[in-house]
């Protein structure tokens, strides 16, 4: 079953992991549930459990505290998890362990693998991603968030935007501008910004669907240490692009916003009495058919993160629209007090008001990790090997190209 000579993992390692894993699980779920807790702290308990049960930091290097195993173990071990109804909350947890931590564990000096990998792992710190800014998403390279150095620090002030989660954080990745007199992909860093400080602020953005589960962050002359890079000062649009990459593959795997279950629409079509409609049964059978291709492309080594993010994004749409034909009405009406009370991102128990939110959440998945447009130029560009786009700003210094005011 090995891959190449570093990769020696064999049947019976495999076999003794997934009943490492099934135990643990298996020894959680019998434990009392903790509804009285929030969602964030269900996951907290559940993170600090995996973490001090050996299962938290599976490809983790030793020296940081991790188990230094291959990727096979991973996907072992997601796949025991996938499905469970335990009491872990869903997460919540996602940005940090599935985006943030790699990253530093990946880039990040020494000092800050120490500071940051075990508290992220176990759930003891939040972590949120700021990337966009109001002038630049896709084009995120343009950002204009400046971090100056002052003394031992570096002193940040813009503003970003779309910031899942910070309202829990405890730090934020931050992508800044440190040299305005290169080209905007070369005056990038990435920062550690400590979160809980007198220069962020915070502001909720609220969605169509009735929840608020991103925000604006203004930072005005807040404060970061002046170690806290990650790689070294003007590398950040190269980490930029590895946590981005961490990012859509976890976005393919399962991470993060779930399109609404086929089971659930299949049921869904039995109890409105259409399980027999051929073109409903049409539609079902597709979405089943998609949702074991991802499975398959998963288990693909070296497959390109933007494939399996633009499967998953489009599946969820399909699997939206489905929902909207078979709920109607309910699929676009629904109680606004309910709303608000749906877990931000998941598609909970099927009344009326979680298939609209279950609706109007999947356009957020064709967004969140960069859009469906922007990962069909990465795979046309890095992939098929296509001309770049055209851009009028490649090789100017920053500061002289045209802005916005
Ligand atoms: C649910 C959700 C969660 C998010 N969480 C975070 C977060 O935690 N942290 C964070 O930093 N950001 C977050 N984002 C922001 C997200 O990364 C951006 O929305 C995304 O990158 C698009 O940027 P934009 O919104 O500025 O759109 P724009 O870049 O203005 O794009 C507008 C439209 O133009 C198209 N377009 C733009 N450029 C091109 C091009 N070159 N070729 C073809 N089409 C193009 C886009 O595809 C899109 O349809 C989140 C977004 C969503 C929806």
């Amino acid at each position: 079953m090995a891959d190449s000579p570093d990769d020696r993992a064999t049947d019976a390692d495999l076999a003794g992991f997934r009943a490492e894993v099934r135990a643990f699980l298996a020894g959680y779920d019998a434990q009392p549930g903790t509804p009285d807790l929030s969602r964030l702290e269900r996951s907290r308990a559940f993170l600090a459990a995996r973490y001090d049960a050996g299962l938290g930091a599976l490809d983790y290097p030793v020296t940081d505290g991790g188990r230094g195993l291959d990727r096979h173990f991973v996907d072992v071990y997601r796949m025991e998890a996938a499905g469970r109804t335990s009491d872990d909350g869903g997460s919540g947890f996602g940005i940090g362990l599935d985006m943030c931590l790699p990253t530093i564990r990946d880039h990040g000096s020494p000092d800050l693998r120490k500071r940051f990998l075990g508290p992220g792992l176990r759930g003891d710190e939040h972590w949120c991603q700021l990337y966009s800014e109001p002038g630049a998403g896709s084009d995120l390279a343009g950002l204009t968030t400046r971090a100056v150095r002052d003394g031992d620090e570096w002193v940040v002030t813009g503003q970003k935007v779309w910031t899942s989660g910070a309202e829990h954080a405890d730090f934020g990745i931050l992508l800044a501008r440190t040299d305005w007199d290169v080209p905007k992909h070369a005056g990038v860093s990435m920062l550690v910004l400590p979160m809980r400080q007198p220069g962020v602020e915070v502001r909720p953005l609220h969605q169509m669907t009735g929840t608020a589960h991103f925000n604006e962050v203004f930072m005005d002359e807040a404060r970061i240490p002046m170690d806290w890079v990650v790689g070294e000062p003007g590398d950040g649009w190269k980490m930029a692009v590895a946590l981005l990459a961490h990012e859509r593959s976890s976005i393919g795997k399962g991470g993060g916003r779930q399109p609404i279950p086929t089971d659930r629409l299949i049921d869904l079509a039995r109890s409105n009495g259409r399980s027999g409609d051929p073109v409903v049964r049409q539609d079902l059978a597709r979405l089943a058919t998609g949702t074991r291709i991802i499975e398959w492309l998963n288990l693909r080594a070296g497959i390109h993160p933007s494939i399996t993010k633009l499967w998953r994004t489009s599946q969820g749409r399909a699997a939206a629209d489905v929902a909207a034909g078979l709920a109607y009405p309910g699929g676009i009406a629904w109680d606004g007090a309910r709303m608000g009370v749906t877990e931000p991102g998941r598609f909970a128990d099927p009344d009326g008001s979680h298939w609209a939110y279950g609706i109007c959440d999947s356009r957020a998945l064709s967004l969140g990790g960069g859009t469906d447009e922007v990962q069909k130029n990465t795979l046309g560009e890095r992939v098929l090997g296509l001309p770049r786009e055209p851009a009028t700003d490649r090789g100017i210094p920053f500061s002289q190209v045209p802005k916005n005011a």
